[in-house]
Protein backbone atom coordinates (compact mmCIF):
# COMPACT_ATOMS: atom_id res chain seq x y z
CA UNK A 1 0.00 0.00 0.00
CA UNK A 2 1.04 3.67 -0.94
CA UNK A 3 1.21 6.26 1.57
CA UNK A 4 -1.61 8.22 2.27
CA UNK A 5 -1.32 11.33 1.00
CA UNK A 6 -2.25 15.13 2.89
CA UNK A 7 -5.22 14.82 1.64
CA UNK A 8 -5.95 11.70 2.67
CA UNK A 9 -4.74 12.02 6.19
CA UNK A 10 -7.01 15.39 6.54
CA UNK A 11 -10.20 13.25 5.61
CA UNK A 12 -9.46 10.80 7.89
CA UNK A 13 -8.94 13.20 10.74
CA UNK A 14 -5.61 12.84 10.95
CA UNK A 15 -4.31 16.40 10.32
CA UNK A 16 -6.28 19.17 11.25
CA UNK A 17 -7.89 21.22 8.73
CA UNK A 18 -10.81 23.89 8.75
CA UNK A 19 -13.47 22.30 7.05
CA UNK A 20 -16.13 23.96 5.00
CA UNK A 21 -18.39 21.25 3.92
CA UNK A 22 -18.20 17.16 3.85
CA UNK A 23 -20.83 14.77 2.59
CA UNK A 24 -20.37 11.21 1.81
CA UNK A 25 -18.67 11.92 -1.30
CA UNK A 26 -16.53 14.80 -0.39
CA UNK A 27 -14.87 16.88 1.62
CA UNK A 28 -14.12 21.23 1.45
CA UNK A 29 -11.60 22.86 3.59
CA UNK A 30 -9.93 25.94 3.72
CA UNK A 31 -6.27 26.19 1.73
CA UNK A 32 -3.51 26.48 3.69
CA UNK A 33 -1.73 29.11 1.11
CA UNK A 34 -4.98 31.04 0.23
CA UNK A 35 -4.51 32.63 -3.44
CA UNK A 36 -7.84 34.74 -3.22
CA UNK A 37 -9.66 36.22 0.02
CA UNK A 38 -11.44 32.82 0.04
CA UNK A 39 -9.53 29.63 -1.75
CA UNK A 40 -11.18 26.09 -0.65
CA UNK A 41 -10.08 23.04 -1.62
CA UNK A 42 -12.99 20.45 -2.43
CA UNK A 43 -11.78 16.78 -2.35
CA UNK A 44 -13.04 13.52 -2.99
CA UNK A 45 -12.98 11.00 -0.79
CA UNK A 46 -12.33 8.56 -3.13
CA UNK A 47 -8.55 8.70 -3.49
CA UNK A 48 -8.63 9.09 -7.17
CA UNK A 49 -4.26 10.59 -7.96
CA UNK A 50 -5.44 13.17 -10.23
CA UNK A 51 -7.43 14.27 -13.12
CA UNK A 52 -5.33 11.97 -15.67
CA UNK A 53 -6.52 8.75 -13.47
CA UNK A 54 -10.05 9.29 -13.57
CA UNK A 55 -11.96 6.20 -14.85
CA UNK A 56 -15.67 6.24 -16.38
CA UNK A 57 -16.52 4.90 -13.26
CA UNK A 58 -15.95 8.80 -11.70
CA UNK A 59 -18.21 10.97 -13.97
CA UNK A 60 -20.22 11.44 -10.91
CA UNK A 61 -17.86 12.25 -8.16
CA UNK A 62 -16.58 14.87 -10.46
CA UNK A 63 -20.04 16.39 -11.45
CA UNK A 64 -20.77 15.83 -7.36
CA UNK A 65 -17.47 18.25 -6.95
CA UNK A 66 -18.51 21.14 -8.95
CA UNK A 67 -21.90 21.38 -7.18
CA UNK A 68 -20.28 21.08 -4.07
CA UNK A 69 -18.30 23.94 -5.62
CA UNK A 70 -21.44 26.02 -6.23
CA UNK A 71 -23.27 25.06 -3.45
CA UNK A 72 -19.98 26.28 -1.13
CA UNK A 73 -19.39 29.01 -3.11
CA UNK A 74 -23.06 30.80 -2.53
CA UNK A 75 -22.57 30.27 0.88
CA UNK A 76 -19.16 32.44 0.96
CA UNK A 77 -21.42 34.86 -0.49
CA UNK A 78 -19.47 34.99 -4.05
CA UNK A 79 -22.25 36.92 -6.17
CA UNK A 80 -19.91 38.45 -8.24
CA UNK A 81 -18.05 35.08 -9.89
CA UNK A 82 -15.25 32.85 -8.47
CA UNK A 83 -12.81 30.57 -10.15
CA UNK A 84 -12.46 26.56 -10.27
CA UNK A 85 -9.24 24.89 -11.08
CA UNK A 86 -8.10 21.53 -11.28
CA UNK A 87 -4.37 20.84 -11.95
CA UNK A 88 -3.03 18.17 -13.59
CA UNK A 89 0.70 17.01 -13.14
CA UNK A 90 3.79 18.52 -12.85
CA UNK A 91 3.65 20.44 -15.58
CA UNK A 92 -0.11 21.51 -14.17
CA UNK A 93 0.83 23.36 -11.07
CA UNK A 94 0.15 19.91 -9.04
CA UNK A 95 1.64 19.26 -5.93
CA UNK A 96 -0.99 16.89 -4.03
CA UNK A 97 -1.82 13.76 -5.89
CA UNK A 98 -5.15 13.14 -4.86
CA UNK A 99 -8.03 15.20 -7.26
CA UNK A 100 -9.23 18.83 -5.84
CA UNK A 101 -10.93 21.27 -7.03
CA UNK A 102 -9.95 24.40 -6.10
CA UNK A 103 -12.53 27.34 -5.52
CA UNK A 104 -10.98 30.89 -5.53
CA UNK A 105 -12.54 33.99 -5.26
CA UNK A 106 -13.22 37.18 -3.65
CA UNK A 107 -11.40 38.74 -6.14
CA UNK A 108 -10.81 39.66 -9.50
CA UNK A 109 -9.42 36.74 -10.90
CA UNK A 110 -6.64 37.44 -14.10
CA UNK A 111 -6.21 35.64 -17.17
CA UNK A 112 -3.96 34.01 -18.40
CA UNK A 113 -3.07 32.04 -15.16
CA UNK A 114 0.96 31.87 -14.28
P1 LIG B 1 -2.12 21.70 -6.09
O1 LIG B 1 -0.85 22.49 -6.25
O2 LIG B 1 -3.15 21.96 -7.14
O3 LIG B 1 -1.83 20.21 -5.90
O4 LIG B 1 -2.78 22.23 -4.76
C1 LIG B 1 -2.39 21.83 -3.49
C2 LIG B 1 -2.87 22.88 -2.54
O5 LIG B 1 -2.86 22.33 -1.23
C3 LIG B 1 -2.01 24.14 -2.48
O6 LIG B 1 -2.81 25.26 -2.84
C4 LIG B 1 -1.54 24.20 -1.03
O7 LIG B 1 -1.50 25.51 -0.53
C5 LIG B 1 -2.60 23.37 -0.32
N1 LIG B 1 -2.19 22.75 0.92
C6 LIG B 1 -1.01 22.13 1.19
N2 LIG B 1 -1.02 21.65 2.45
C7 LIG B 1 -2.22 21.97 2.98
C8 LIG B 1 -2.84 21.74 4.27
O8 LIG B 1 -2.28 21.13 5.18
N3 LIG B 1 -4.10 22.23 4.43
C9 LIG B 1 -4.75 22.91 3.44
N4 LIG B 1 -4.22 23.13 2.24
C10 LIG B 1 -2.97 22.67 2.01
Amino acid sequence: MSEPTLFQKIIDGEVDADIVYDDDHCVAFRDINPQAPTHILIVPRKPIPSLDDLQEEDREIVGHLFIAARNIARDEGLRDGYRTVINCGDDGGQTVYHLHLHLLGGRRMDWPPG
